[in-house]
């Protein structure tokens, strides 16, 4: 299945110029891993970039000129893969599912319990202890606690799917969700495995997010 969902264009500059957070620029080199386009796109922003900051005088460029960086680039190759695996408790992973290269080093906690039907992992990173981080398991048609976002979430689907108000998402696929958007996750018939990054924490409905109110989280 093509990827349908892709990182925006916000997203690609920030990580091009260094500014994502460790877990969210994890998240996004996970996404850049598995799609040649936007791989592509990520090019032409720094091959724009630094030739903006080469000139001396900025310089209209031609219209064409940064569709066809974009379409020469797209063709790159996918980075090598990373051989060294990353430290992980036993996953019971579907056999058919690989974790992404990018997670080389880190280091993989157990499933935990979340809510009906949903697990999550943490991710730690050795490089960056404070990072938000999570492998998330929900079950064959569960759905995740209703909740918005501090800040930005950004959500690589490794196996399976899920919808909610704002599409259908499936392996390859990034979701990228910020405070303007109260979303409930259910995953499809098969259920779903991601990997997810938050900057900034999670804002509960319902039960959940009275307790968490109520606990201060
Ligand atoms: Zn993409």
């Amino acid at each position: 299945m093509s990827i349908q969902h892709h990182l925006s264009d916000d997203t690609l500059l920030r990580h091009a110029a260094g500014r994502l957070n460790a877990g969210l620029a994890l998240v996004t080199a996970a996404h850049l891993h598995g799609c040649a386009h936007c791989r592509g796109r990520l090019a032409a922003f720094e091959a724009v970039g630094g030739a903006l900051l080469e000139m001396e005088a900025p310089a209209a460029m031609a219209p064409s000129a940064f569709s066809n960086v974009l379409a020469r680039l797209e063709e790159r190759p996918a980075p090598a893969p990373i051989l060294r695996a990353p430290r992980r408790a036993a996953l019971n992973l579907p056999p058919e599912m690989t974790l992404p290269p990018v997670l080389a080093g880190c280091d993989i906690g157990r499933w935990l319990w979340l809510g009906r039907g949903v697990r999550y992992s943490r991710v730690r990173l050795p490089w960056a202890p404070d990072a938000n981080v999570m492998l998330l398991r929900v079950a064959a048609s569960r759905a995740v606690v209703s909740h918005a976002h501090a800040a930005q979430e950004l959500t690589q689907i490794l196996h399976g799917g899920y919808s909610d108000s704002t599409g259908q998402y499936g392996p390859g696929d990034i979701a990228e969700h910020d405070e303007t958007v109260l979303h409930q996750p259910r995953a499809d018939e098969e259920g779903c495995i991601c990997l997810a990054a938050l900057e900034g924490g999670l804002r509960l409905d319902g039960w959940m997010g009275r307790v968490q109110r109520r606990l201060g989280l």
